[in-house]
């Protein structure tokens, strides 16, 4: 799908967040400025985030547990060795929702029941978002 300007990605953050059930997992692919930490703000602000939503690409792992469902935010752009993935403890956001930009660091094969999600530039500025829609998504794919 085509989203036009930030507000677009924004928007869809917030619908489907309205989707999210606790363990599910969002992988985010995309190059740098993509959309991805956008498309987090507006999932977060609608889960009733006050603040910012800083890029976790220097903490790695950026928990928001106030909210419900409990939300861990992970941007592993940074992640040289698939055995780094093992310090990170993200064991805890498994009642949660995980949601990871740069998961290919992380290994083709480390979250296979992961809502794929691909943000890419389109032409005029815009943005274009594909999914990889796994079983667990079907009957709730696309966000309402
Ligand atoms: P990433 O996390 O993928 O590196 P960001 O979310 O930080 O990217 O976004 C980078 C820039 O892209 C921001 O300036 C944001 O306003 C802009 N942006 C986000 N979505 C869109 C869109 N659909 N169309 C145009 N610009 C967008
Ligand atoms: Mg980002």
């Amino acid at each position: 799908m085509k989203l036009k300007d930030e507000a677009a990605t924004l928007a869809f953050g917030r619908k489907l967040a309205g989707s999210l059930k606790p363990g599910d997992v969002v992988t985010l692919s995309g190059p740098l400025s993509a959309g991805k930490t956008t498309l987090v703000r507006g999932l977060l602000g609608k889960l009733g985030h006050k603040g910012e939503v800083p890029s976790p690409s220097f903490a790695i792992v950026q928990p928001y547990e106030d909210l419900d469902p409990s939300v861990w935010h992970v941007d592993l752009y940074r992640i040289e060795d698939t055995s780094e993935l093992e310090e990170l403890g993200l064991d805890a956001a498994a009642e949660g929702v995980l949601l990871v930009e740069w998961p290919e660091n992380a290994g083709r094969t480390a979250w296979p029941q992961a809502l794929g999600l691909a943000l890419d530039f389109a032409e005029d500025g815009a943005r274009r978002l594909t999914a990889e829609v796994p079983p667990s998504w079907q009957d709730r794919w696309p966000p309402q």
